[in-house]
Parts: C-alpha cells; structure tokens; sequence
C-alpha cells in the first residue's frame, strides 16, 4: 500500500466522556486504517464504542461532555484532531460524507429533498449548477424520474429512498471518505440489499473509502474488505474478510460469527453471546471480555490487559489466542 492509498488513518483514539477523575474512557487506544477505493467494517454490539469512533473523526460528538482525549485522526494526511471549528467545518462534508441509521430524523420534513441534498453545496459555497448535480445524484442512487423524485418531500418516499436521498447529500461534495452508521439497520431486508449494493457500487465507481460501522457481520461478509471487531472500547481482532470469516481467532468474533451462522448447530438453534457489553466506561479489569468469554482463565484474563498482537494476517488481543482451546472457543455451548 503506498501512502498516497491510505485515506484515513487512525492511531492511538481515545474518547473520553467528562473530564478528570471521573471521566469515562469509551474508545481506548483505538487503531484503524481506511485506504481509498476501499470499505473497512467496524462491527460489534451496541454500547462498544462504535459510533462514538465516528463522532470522534468528524470531532462532532453529540454530548458537549465527549472529547478526543488522545490519538490522531488523520485523513488524507491531515490531523483533523488539530483543526480549529473553521477547518473542520471545510473537511466536513466535503472531504467526509456520513449517513446514520435513521434517515428520517436527519430530514428536514418540509423541504423538498432536491433541496436538502444541494445544501451540502450551498454550505460549501457552491451555487452553479445546484439543479444538474442534484438531478446527477438522484441518478446515482438509482432514483428513478428523478426530477419528479426531487421535488418530493420525505414523508412522500419511502424508508429506503429516504437512505438513498441522505446518501446522495452525502456525496454530494464528492468526499473521499464515507462513514455509515447502521445505514440499512432500520430497513427491512429487501430494501437493505439494495441499499448494499448500491454502496458497493458508489465505492468502485467513485474510488470511494467507506467506514461502515455495524452490529451485524453479516453485512460486513457482504460489503466489506477489511473488518475491525470492537468490543468495550477497544479493537479486539482485525483482518480481511475471508480470513476472518474462515479462522477467527477471538472468542468474541467467533460468538458473533456463531449468531449469524452455525454450521453445526441445527435451524432455530441461534447462538448468541450470554450476558450484555458492560456499561460504557466501566470496563471489567484485565481482558474487558472476560465475564462473557468461555474459556477465561482465572489469574489471566481477570487480571492481565491483553494486548493487540500483530499477526502474519490482521491483529488479536486475546492471552489464549495461540492455544488450540481458542480456535472453537464456544465448541462446547452449541446445541448438538
Ligand atoms: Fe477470553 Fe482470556 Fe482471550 Fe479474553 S484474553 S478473550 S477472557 S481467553
Ligand atoms: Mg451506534
């Protein structure tokens, strides 16, 4: 990978929720790399610290109480931790696209939605040409009779639509980078296939990177390059798709893997993870996955902090990682 590929580049992110001793550290020490062209998932349960990792890149937190404690954010090469409001209101939909879960909220019900998807433009100074780009961008979100579809106001489209028109203001400025937040979790399947898709299709055409942050792996094996698995704040394995499909090597991914699919176990008998992720902040000492993980060992993982280890392919933070236990962690909880 030469430099000029690496688009986004996280080193070292923590996010701190208040300040001083009671601050609640939710992202630590967090790493990830998005190169262009390129879609990299961040995957794990709600409440590990995911979206606040992208509140964290765009320095746009929804709490005046959350800030980045630590770590660079650099994109395209640049520190946007360092840049004064001015500078990151320039990156900021122009460099950085971002859609969330819920397209509706981020609507504005009594504007036609031609017009909410130019004011991206309008806010980056751009005047000419506002009706043609539009009409470009409903095309490319596959947006049939888009003329008609513009000056449409939301409740008239439907959920998917809705994505698609956030989407599409989104790009508007043609950004590097997209960052999508659960983007299809509020639409029902069919819909969200094609919403799949479709950012498949942005990300080759337009050499587009993509941050797709997610609960749902399965979304990951089909969009994906690369994977990032968070849990409790922190990376806890991360690899290219396949091999991470094929081997995984953390207990928590391979429960995550075991609930979307479990080639031994019969239909109906879904595996899922016992117990819930810890409240944001109070973390469990030593491995933070200790109390859910089936082969914790006692003196070890209650105790000592895991570290990421680098490996030939992708990294792990697991004591066991290399012991036969830990290639099948959950062998002996599925129903046979
Ligand atoms: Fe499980 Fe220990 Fe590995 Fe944590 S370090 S995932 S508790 S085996
Ligand atoms: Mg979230």
């Amino acid at each position: 990978m030469s430099i000029a590929d690496l688009l986004l580049d996280l080193r070292g992110l923590s996010v701190d929720i208040g300040r001083g001793p009671t601050a609640l550290r939710v992202v630590n020490d967090l790493s990830l790399t998005v190169r262009r062209g390129e879609a990299v998932g961040l995957v794990g349960e709600s409440g590990s610290g995911k979206s606040m990792t992208a509140f964290a890149i765009m320095n746009l937190f929804p709490s005046p109480l959350a800030r980045v404690a630590s770590g660079q954010v650099l994109l395209e090469g640049r520190d946007l931790a360092q840049l004064n409001p001015a500078e990151l209101r320039a990156v900021r939909g122009a460099r950085v696209g971002m859609v969330f879960q819920d397209p509706t909220s981020y609507l504005d019900p009594l504007m036609p939605v031609g017009r909410q998807i130019a004011e991206p433009l309008r806010a980056h100074g751009r005047t000419e040409g506002l009706e043609a780009r539009v009409l470009e961008l409903l095309d490319m979100m596959e947006l049939p009779n888009a003329a008609r579809v513009a000056r449409q106001y939301p409740h008239e489209l439907s959920g998917g639509m809705r994505q698609r028109i956030l989407i599409a203001a989104a790009l508007a400025m043609r950004p590097a980078l997209l960052i999508a937040d659960e983007p299809t979790t509020a639409l029902d399947v069919t819909v969200q296939a094609g919403i799949l898709k479709l950012l498949m299709r942005l990300r080759r055409e337009l050499d587009l990177g993509i941050l797709l942050i997610t609960h749902d792996l399965a979304v990951v094996a089909e969009t994906c390059q690369r994977v990032n698995v968070m849990y409790a704040g922190q990376v806890v394995e991360s690899n290219e798709v396949a091999p991470l499909f094929a081997a995984p090597r953390h207990p928590y991914t391979q429960g995550l893997l075991g609930s979307i699919l479990s080639p031994r176990s019969r239909a109906h008998s879904l595996f899922s993870i016992p117990g819930s992720v810890p409240i944001a902040g109070h973390w469990p000492p030593g491995c933070r996955f200790h109390p859910r993980c089936p082969i914790a060992r006692d003196g070890i993982c209650d105790s000592a902090v895991p570290a990421l280890r680098p490996r030939a392919a992708g990294a792990d933070r697991c004591h066991l990682s290399d012991e036969p236990i830990a290639a099948d962690a959950w062998r002996r909880n599925e129903v046979t």
